[in-house]
């Protein structure tokens, strides 16, 4: 397991970026909301565990491996192919022709003590009315193992997870549509629970309400640009830094 700690920044969250804070005089809210959905990875668990510190070095030594490469060259390809496809999977796909399967299994066979029990978040889920989904860029089996230790994983009908969606990932409006046809989901009543506020344009557009779980762990290019904003842009609904006690504060018809 990687000693590897998250940079932490506190003392530069924007004002904007306050818990619970919503845009201003936006009326959407969650009183037609039947269908709950949210992302797993640093979104139900805290960011704080940084798991994908362990993912993201897996990622390199699978990358070395199976290419005959030393590992700084792999790291590197890793992270072009990220920047270029999306996600280093489908580089490794699309230029490779690389079996997904294999590289899921090994770059989440990771080690979960971080991950704690969170019988306030089951019970929060819990008492949400209606269908909930867990929708994710991981595979199923790290979906179930995660959402396990967390001790969620009974609350949800199913995991829409990368293999779902023929491996298409978040953010591409794609992913949501499958997400959408698969589950049988109605976006104007459905609302979606992300880290990743890119990964909130394409539900945005689609009609759900949509909720940022943000952290102050700015472990990634994309959420560090949070800290520049003024307001949260128009596909960002709700923000939260803490989504057990945004849940609570639902008000529930
Ligand atoms: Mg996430």
């Amino acid at each position: 397991m990687s000693s590897q700690s998250p940079k932490r920044d506190p003392l530069e969250t924007p004002a904007a970026i306050k818990a619970h804070a919503v845009r201003e005089g936006f009326p959407r809210g969650f009183d037609d909301t039947q269908i709950w959905v949210f992302d797993l990875d640093n979104t139900l668990y805290p960011a704080e565990c940084n798991l994908f510190a362990q993912v993201d070095q897996r990622m390199g030594a699978f990358i070395a491996k199976e290419l005959g490469i030393p590992f700084a060259q792999a790291r590197h390809l890793q992270k072009a192919y990220y920047r270029q496809f999306g996600t280093t999977l489908s580089g490794l796909m699309q230029v490779h022709k690389l079996s997904p399967e294999p590289f899921l299994h090994y770059v989440h066979d990771i080690d979960l003590t971080c991950v704690p029990e969170l019988p306030e978040l089951r019970a929060a889920i819990g008492k949400l009315p209606g269908r909930k989904l867990i929708f994710t860029n991981g595979s199923r089996r790290h979906a179930e193992r995660v959402a396990g230790k967390l001790g969620v994983l009974e609350e949800f009908e199913d995991i829409c997870s990368i293999e779902t969606c023929d491996f298409v990932p978040k953010p591409e409006a794609e992913a949501f549509d499958r997400m959408v046809k698969r589950h049988g989901v109605s976006p104007e009543n459905a609302a979606m629970f992300e880290d990743m506020p890119h990964n909130l344009e394409a539900p945005h557009v689609l009609g759900m309400t949509t909720v940022l779980v943000h952290s102050d762990c700015y472990d990634h290019p994309v959420r560090s640009k949070i800290k520049g904003w003024s307001q949260p842009p128009e596909h960002v609904h709700h923000i939260t830094d803490d989504l057990i006690a945004f849940l609570k504060t639902i008000k529930l018809t």
